[in-house]
C-alpha cells in the first residue's frame, strides 16, 4: 500500500482516479482548489478512511508525506483555462515547481498530466513523442501550451539535476462520466446540446480532427505509466489513436442520443488546432497499454451519465 497524492483531484479525470487507486487499497490524498473540480466528484469516497480530502492550491508549496504524486492540477477546457490565463500559467508551472519540490525531499515518485496541447498545431500527422510540436506562444491557448511546455521542462530538468523519479504522460482528448455539463469541451457540450435538443454548435467546418480516448482506459495507462520500472521516464502519448472529425463526432451523438438536434456552424476559436492523433507505439510497447473502449460504448455511457445528471 502507497500513500499517494492526487493534485486535481476532485476534476474529472481526478476523481475517477482517485476512486481507482483506493480500490487497489493505496491511501489518497486528494487536493483540489475546486477551480473546476467538485466535492460531489468525490462525495462517494468521503467515507473511505484511506482518502482525504484537502482544499489547497498547488502554487503554494505544501508539506506532507508520501510515496506517489500524479500532479493533475490544471483546468484542461480552452473556456476554463482561458478564463485566468495567469492562474493557469502559475497553476501548471509554479504547481510542478511545488511538487517537485515535495518529491524531492520525499523521495516520492511524480507523475505529471501533460497534453497533446505540447504539439500545439502539428505538422507531423500523427503525433509521435520526438515531435517538438508547432505551439503559438502568444495566443489564447498559449496558458495552457506553453505552461505544460515548461512543466515538463521543469520535470526533466528535477531528473537530470536531482535524480527524480519522474513520469511524463502526454494525455489526448480524453472524455466520460464526470465532466462538467458547461465544461465548454466538445463531447459534454455535444451531449448536453443533444440532451436538450438545442443545436449542436459545431465550431468551424467540422473538418478539424481529434481523437477521443475513454476515461477508463486512459487511467490504466496512467498507472501503468506510474508502476513501471524507473527508466520509463516518459514523455508519453496516452489517448485513442481512432481519429474523428469533429463533423462525425456531432452526428454519432445526435444517432446514439436519439436527438431531434440540429447542426449550426460557429466561428473556429483561434489557434484550434486542424488535426490531433497520438501515435502510441510507445505505449504499446513499453506499457503494454492499449485503449479498449470504443467511441461508441464510451459515448453511451458519457450520454447515460449526462441523462441522469440534467434530471437531477
Ligand atoms: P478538470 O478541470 O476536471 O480537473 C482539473 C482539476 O484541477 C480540477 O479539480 C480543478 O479544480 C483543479 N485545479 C485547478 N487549478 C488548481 C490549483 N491551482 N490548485 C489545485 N487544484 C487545481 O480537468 P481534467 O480533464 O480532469 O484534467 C486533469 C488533468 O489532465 C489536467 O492537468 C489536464 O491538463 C490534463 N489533461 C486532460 C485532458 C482531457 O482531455 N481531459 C487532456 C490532456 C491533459
Ligand atoms: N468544438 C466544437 N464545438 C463545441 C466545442 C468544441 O466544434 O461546442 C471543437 C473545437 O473547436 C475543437 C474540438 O471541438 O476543434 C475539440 O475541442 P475541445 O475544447 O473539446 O478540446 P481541444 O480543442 O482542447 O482539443
Amino acid at each position: 500500500m502507497a500513500r499517494i497524492i492526487v493534485t486535481g483531484g476532485a476534476g474529472f479525470i481526478g476523481s475517477h482516479l482517485c476512486a481507482r487507486l483506493l480500490t487497489h487499497g493505496h491511501e489518497v490524498l486528494c487536493l483540489d482548489n475546486f477551480f473546476t473540480g467538485r466535492r460531489q466528484n468525490v462525495a462517494s469516497l468521503m467515507s473511505n478512511t484511506a482518502f482525504e480530502l484537502m482544499r489547497h492550491d498547488v502554487t503554494f508549496p505544501l508539506y506532507v508525506e508520501t510515496d506517489q504524486i500524479y500532479n493533475l492540477a490544471c483546468p484542461a477546457s480552452p473556456v476554463h483555462y482561458q478564463f485566468d490565463p495567469v492562474q493557469t500559467t502559475k497553476t501548471s508551472v509554479h504547481g510542478a515547481i511545488n511538487m517537485l519540490g515535495l518529491a524531492k525531499r520525499t523521495r516520492a515518485k511524480i507523475l505529471q498530466a501533460s497534453t497533446s496541447e505540447v504539439y500545439g498545431d502539428p505538422a507531423v500527422h500523427p503525433q509521435v513523442e520526438s515531435y517538438h510540436g508547432n505551439v503559438n506562444p502568444i495566443g489564447p491557448r498559449a496558458c495552457y501550451d506553453e505552461g505544460k511546455r515548461c512543466a515538463e521542462t521543469l520535470f526533466f530538468d528535477y531528473y537530470r539535476q536531482h535524480k527524480l523519479r519522474i513520469r511524463v504522460a502526454r494525455i489526448f482528448n480524453t472524455y466520460g462520466p464526470r465532466m462538467l455539463p458547461n465544461d465548454g469541451r466538445v463531447v459534454s457540450n455535444f451531449i448536453v446540446q443533444a440532451l436538450k435538443g438545442d443545436p449542436i454548435t459545431i465550431y468551424g467546418k467540422g473538418d478539424q480532427t481529434r481523437s477521443f480516448c475513454y476515461v477508463d482506459d486512459l487511467l490504466n495507462g496512467l498507472i501503468s505509466l506510474m508502476e513501471s520500472s524507473d527508466d520509463v521516464t516518459g514523455p508519453i502519448n496516452l489517448g485513442n489513436p481512432v481519429e474523428s472529425t469533429i463533423l462525425e463526432l456531432a452526428e454519432k451523438i445526435i444517432n446514439l442520443s436519439k436527438s431531434s438536434s440540429k447542426i449550426v456552424f460557429k466561428p473556429l476559436p483561434q489557434d484550434d488546432p486542424t488535426r490531433r492523433r497520438p501515435d502510441i507505439t510507445k505505449a504499446r510497447e513499453t506499457l503494454n497499454w492499449n485503449p479498449k473502449v470504443p467511441l461508441e460504448d464510451g459515448l453511451m455511457r458519457t450520454i447515460e451519465y449526462f441523462r441522469a445528471a440534467l434530471k437531477a
